[in-house]
């Protein structure tokens, strides 16, 4: 399996540390709102990540942390708590809206068939972990405390820049970020905040330094030591988290433990809307809702994602997303029809040649940096095959539906959906073959019709009638 690293910013070979298991850590939801759908595409591809690793016989294990603390509007540690800040707004408090939106968010996980992760840790159930990681850092002479918490000096960790090629003599102080005049840099970045003086915040702690609340990054690298070790083989996360947040999780694990955080850093790019990246911010965000409220399926987005290569930016739009709905119903018409097909006693020796070589196909093209689009053509060339076929045995219907569990295990999604038909469909379905011969296409069309609009279509080979379903 090769993955393009962002630390070496070459494709690499994964050579995982414990083959045959894989550990991998991808930065999850910061949950103060719902996910939109930009969120959603990084989220989906962690998952056909983690798929294509066990489809090619990997152990994975995969930590997907929630924050729902520290992650302040500013991601220079500047600003309000997120979680604050929408507490405040919608006068509630602060675990009240982390419970919320973390629940809305797991279910999320399931309406769009993305695998559980083997760990959801919170940051607030780490809260101790976090500390002992300070402490460490502090040890080791590391930090320093100025007014408003415990920062990390930069300085002292001269490997800052290697992530994000940063170039620290060109950035101006404050030209990043915003100033805090305390900083002795401005890229120093909080490790531990402290409460206001005046005031109780909802979620707050004693540590050794005072009353407050870890800094964003180090709930990262403390999750990732507690369930992964030192040293991971996958590190995930979209781009923007390269230049600050994956940069300071580096810099903060290396220099405590002393060995690499990762070996491979997987970067997602980012989904765009009208030009500009789809952002909670910016508040153009479009969310699963808005999606099924226009009747399209949550398996057609999940379909848009995997048409689409992470690493390049792609642009959303709603014409898009209905053509991956509509290839999504092509897929189930070309597959589905097996049930009604003619039947035949001989075994179609082709089909699964073809079927071989198309797994290994999807395989290597997902091996080769998660190509997605390659992979799902090559699952559309097979489907031509099959949607030109009409004799089927019943070990062809076998070998079809364990190919379907496959391309589900790969992608996620159903090509083979069986549907059995009332006694007035069948009749429906006789009537009009009936029709067809006596040439009556008017009552042909209308029985057709008639069968559409109960979500079952219909395709002629020769005298057969093949119906599957529309959806
Ligand atoms: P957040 O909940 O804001 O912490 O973001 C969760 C994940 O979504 C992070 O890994 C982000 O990099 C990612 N993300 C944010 N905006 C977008 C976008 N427009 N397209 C794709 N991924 C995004
Ligand atoms: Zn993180």
């Amino acid at each position: 399996m090769k993955l393009y690293n962002t630390l070496s910013r070459q494709i690499d070979e994964l050579k995982p540390i414990n083959k045959p298991e894989v550990s991998i850590y991808t930065c999850g939801p910061t949950v103060y709102d719902y996910p939109h759908i930009g969120n959603w595409f990084t989220f989906i591809r962690y998952d056909l990540l983690v798929r294509s690793l066990k489809a090619h016989n990997y152990k994975t294990k995969w930590v997907l942390n929630i924050t729902d603390v520290g992650h302040l509007v500013s991601d220079a540690d500047q600003g309000e708590d997120k979680l604050v800040k929408k507490a405040l707004k919608e006068n509630k408090d602060a675990y009240a809206i982390a419970k919320l939106y973390t629940d809305y968010f797991i279910s999320g996980l399931s309406r769009l068939n993305i695998l559980k992760p083997d760990f959801m840790p919170k940051a607030t159930d780490h809260i101790q972990e976090q500390i002992d990681f300070i402490k460490v850092l502090e040890e080791k002479g590391l930090t320093y405390k100025i007014s408003d918490g415990i920062y990390f000096d930069v300085a002292k960790f001269p490997q800052y820049i290697k992530l994000a090629r940063l170039n620290l003599e060109d950035q101006v102080d404050g030209a990043r970020v915003e100033v805090n005049p305390e900083k002795h840099r401005q890229i120093d970045f909080a490790l531990w905040k402290f409460s206001p003086s005046s005031g109780k915040r909802d979620m707050e702690w004693d540590s050794p330094w005072g009353k407050g609340f870890p800094g964003w990054h180090i709930e990262c690298s403390a999750m990732a030591l507690k369930y992964l070790g030192p040293t991971m083989d996958i590190h995930a996360g979209g781009i923007d988290h390269i230049p600050v947040h994956h940069t300071n999780e580096i810099a903060q694990s290396e220099a405590a433990n002393g060995q690499p955080l990762a070996n491979i850093w997987f970067h997602t790019s980012h989904l765009s809307i009208d030009g500009s990246k789809i952002s909670k911010s910016l508040d153009n965000g479009i969310n699963l809702e808005d999606i099924e409220s226009r009747n399209i399926s949550l398996e057609a987005f999940r379909l848009l994602v995997i048409q689409s290569n992470y690493i390049n930016q792609s642009q959303f739009t709603f014409e898009l997303l209905s053509g991956a709905q509509s290839s999504l119903k092509n897929l189930i018409r070309d597959f589905s029809w097996i049930y009604s097909g003619v039947k035949t006693n001989n075994e179609n020796k082709q089909l699964r040649t073809n079927i071989a070589r198309t797994k290994r196909s999807m395989l290597d093209f997902m091996a080769d940096n998660l190509n997605t689009p390659r992979a799902l053509s090559a699952l559309h060339e097979l489907a031509s095959y099959v949607s030109n076929l009409n004799q089927i045995s019943d070990d062809d219907i076998l070998v079809i539906e364990k190919f379907n569990i496959f391309v589900n295990e790969l992608f996620g999604i159903n090509i083979v959906k069986k549907i059995s038909l009332t006694n007035d469909q069948k009749k429906l379905i006789s009537d009009r073959k009936n029709y067809r011969l006596d040439k009556n296409w008017d009552k042909a069309d209308e029985s057709r019709k008639i069968l559409e609009e109960q979500g079952i279509g219909l395709r002629d080979v020769g005298e057969a009638s093949l119906w599957f379903p529309l959806d």
